[in-house]
């Protein structure tokens, strides 16, 4: 078996018996620039590599991809490190269940990419990538037991990488996971504060949203929250500062839902006393998007804007810390521009997660100014200016904010780092003329 659809719609299951049938325990796929080709540590999986560099969907001559199959429990662990010029790839590690081979190598590239962007956009000196977890079925994923193996072997894996991909928290993984991975490398961030992480990023990320929401205000010559009604989808962890946040800038109502009714309660009983108008809603419930509000503020989950519930809105603005909140990311935010819906680009307003852990190796400071600058509104790559300046440029070129905001962030992603230059680069070269795939 060796052609290219027969690899990729295996699920990652039957793929790693095929590997193993193989003896292969790791493999690379490395991008060639001097031929713009995509270069697989085995000839056997040189057909998946020339599937990856032929699409143009999710691929963006990622410099490399690196997997390992777990010692126990075959669970194939994997970096996607999409681009380096401005630092090591950074981005968190997704846990979760792929279908095929061709859905898993897609989220990895797919992620990194956005990855680039957001820390690009943010003006970190960070490039851009995602670790990726392919759940095997056969386990349980909540046995503490198997989750400690898994992330130690995870930890192990990301130090064989030298440093040219960090990891982090993402979907799937929690901060008890952080602590194993951090056990077996030093190239990871988000780890427990009780070992010198930064901690909970919810708060600093709803600091984020609020800044956005003010530069969307500004921009239709509204300013201020004052005396305006906002909706938030969802009332978890980013939401619930979020709201707190809004109130204290003298909002007139805030209409919120949750599937979860305990968290409903809880919220509702924090700000009692406050016009906050809080429901507990079914999953599919579409009320939110139909509320009349100045700005609506999506921080559930991601995919909800699509051509179901873009016509139901009634909001001016959208600025919230979901990811990925557009469906299509091709063809809703023009949906939006029509219907004349300011739209913040998720990856812009939500930043401030990343952001918190960026720099924890450089130690703490009260109100840190490597922090707090991008709070402001006048710092070049602050959230209000780069909301500002993406507002604008879409508003006089007619391309939609997130062409606009992805243009820039594709831009900025290509300026080396002032002091190690595109080093990841170098590490990825060194890891192939070491035979990393046979260490
Ligand atoms: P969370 O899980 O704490 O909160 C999400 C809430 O949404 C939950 O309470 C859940 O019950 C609710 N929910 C789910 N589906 C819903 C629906 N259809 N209608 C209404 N409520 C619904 O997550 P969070 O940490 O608050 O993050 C919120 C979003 O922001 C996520 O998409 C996350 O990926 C993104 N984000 C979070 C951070 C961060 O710092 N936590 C940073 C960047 C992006």
């Amino acid at each position: 078996m060796n052609t290219k659809n027969d690899l990729l719609s295996l699920s990652p299951q039957q793929f790693i018996n095929y590997l193993r049938k193989e003896k292969i325990k790791k493999f690379y796929f490395v991008y060639q620039p001097q031929n713009k080709t995509m270069k697989s540590s085995h000839t056997q999986l040189q057909p998946m590599a020339d599937f990856l560099v032929s699409d143009t969907r999710d691929f963006m001559k990622h410099e490399g991809l690196f997997f390992k199959v777990s010692e126990k429990y075959d669970t194939l662990l994997g970096a996607s490190v999409h681009r380096t010029n401005r630092g090591q790839a950074a981005g968190g590690v997704r846990y979760w269940n792929y279908e095929t081979m061709e859905d898993y190598l897609r989220d990895g590239l797919r992620l990194a990419k956005g990855m680039t962007r957001k820390n690009a956009l943010a003006g970190l000196w960070w490039g851009g990538g995602k670790g990726v977890m392919a759940h095997n079925p056969e386990i349980d994923k909540y046995d503490a037991k198997i989750r400690e193996y898994l992330y130690k072997q995870y930890g192990a894996f990301i130090s064989t990488l030298q440093g040219c991909y960090v990891t982090a928290e993402d979907v799937g993984t929690h901060v008890t996971d952080m602590g194993n991975v951090f056990s077996k490398t030093r190239f990871t961030t988000c780890i427990p504060a009780e070992v010198g992480g930064s901690g909970n990023p919810s708060v600093p990320t709803a600091r984020g949203v609020v800044v956005g929401m003010e530069a969307g205000l500004d921009f239709i010559g509204e300013a201020g929250l004052e005396g305006k009604t906002i909706a938030v989808q969802g009332m978890g962890n980013v939401a619930e500062p979020l709201i707190g946040f809004l109130f204290e800038k003298n909002v007139a109502k805030i209409i919120a839902t949750d599937v979860n009714a305990e968290i409903v309660s809880k919220v509702k009983e924090k700000f009692s006393g406050n016009n906050l108008q809080a429901n507990v809603v079914d999953q599919n419930d579409d009320s939110i998007f139909s509320a009349e509000c100045d700005i609506l503020s999506p921080c559930a989950t991601g995919a909800i804007l699509n051509p179901r519930t873009i016509p139901l809105l009634n909001a001016k603005i959208i600025c919230g810390a979901a990811n990925n909140q557009l469906e299509d990311s091709m063809c809703d935010d023009r949906f939006l521009q029509k219907r004349g819906i300011i739209y913040i680009p998720d990856f812009l307003t939500n930043r401030m997660g990343i952001v918190n852990a960026a720099n924890e190796q450089y130690g703490y400071v009260n109100n840190d100014p490597f922090f707090e600058r991008h709070l402001t509104n006048d710092w070049e790559h602050s959230i209000y200016q780069t909301a500002l300046k993406v507002l604008n440029q879409s508003k006089e070129t007619g391309e939609t904010t997130c062409q606009v905001a992805i243009k820039l962030a594709d831009e900025l992603s290509l300026q080396d780092h002032p002091i190690f230059g595109h080093r990841g680069e170098q590490i990825i070269a060194t890891l192939v003329e070491n035979h990393w795939h046979l260490n």
